[in-house]
């Protein structure tokens, strides 16, 4: 089925370019769809992957764990050179996470936070390179004032879900229970997309992705 976001037959041959996974992240890859778990899609990994080799950050923050996946997705690519904080908010999802974490090795690079984003993000201090925000698609108008906050200067912001199963782009699409989660992703794009101070870049990849980094 189509993503409502890229024509169907357009993103079957971009996934058969990224072609199968293999090891742990095949593992966590059936484990998700198995359990119904929103991980990153296909070419948004492949993605992260990309701006990871070409960015080589040293800290990342990333926005809604789940079981872990992107996490440990982003701590391979960056061959464990980076060290990644993820914030989650589901005490199950936590508790799975902290296992995939410990059981595949990667407790060193992934520290997990256990609680509600805009609360921990309003505690932290440190610098990151690369946020990744995916996690409570009707709150990135809210978290973006302390993800810039947080931003390295010429650190980058990547955002999952951004166009929302094409609701985003067309209320023709919206569902009813979900327009104050629409209206607000719109807010945030308008957000990243109006201040002069940033550049950013809305992709039709996956579920919508947005790349926002600052001007020079
Ligand atoms: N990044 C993961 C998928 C995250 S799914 C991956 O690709 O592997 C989104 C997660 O965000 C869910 O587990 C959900 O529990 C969590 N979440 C949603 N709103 C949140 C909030 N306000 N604070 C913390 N976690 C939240
Ligand atoms: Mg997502």
């Amino acid at each position: 089925m189509s993503s409502g976001v890229s024509l169907e037959y357009i993103e079957n041959y971009i996934k058969s370019l990224i072609g199968e996974s293999s090891g742990i992240l095949k593992e966590l890859e059936d484990y998700a769809k198995e359990n119904s778990v929103p991980i990153v899609q296909k070419e948004v990994g492949n993605f992260l992957d990309l701006l990871i080799n070409i960015k080589k950050p040293k800290k990342i923050l990333e926005l809604g764990t789940a079981i872990g996946y992107s996490s440990i997705l982003m701590s391979l690519s960056s061959k464990n050179d980076s060290n990644i904080t993820t914030i989650e908010r589901n005490t199950d999802m936590v508790n799975i996470a902290r296992q995939n974490i410990e059981k595949y090795g990667f407790k060193k690079n992934i520290n997990l936070i256990e609680g509600d984003c805009l609360e921990v993000l309003s505690n932290l201090r440190d610098k990151y390179d690369i946020i990744f925000i995916d996690a409570g698609k009707g709150h990135y108008n809210h978290f973006l004032p302390h993800c810039l906050r947080l931003l390295e200067d010429n650190g980058i912001i990547v955002s999952d879900n951004a166009l929302f199963r094409g609701m985003v782009a067309s209320d023709k699409l919206v569902v009813r229970r979900k327009i104050t989660i629409v209206k607000r992703m719109r807010k945030y794009l308008e957000m990243v997309s109006d201040n002069k101070k940033f550049i950013t870049s809305v992709i039709p990849m996956g579920d919508g992705i947005s790349i926002t980094v600052r001007r020079d």
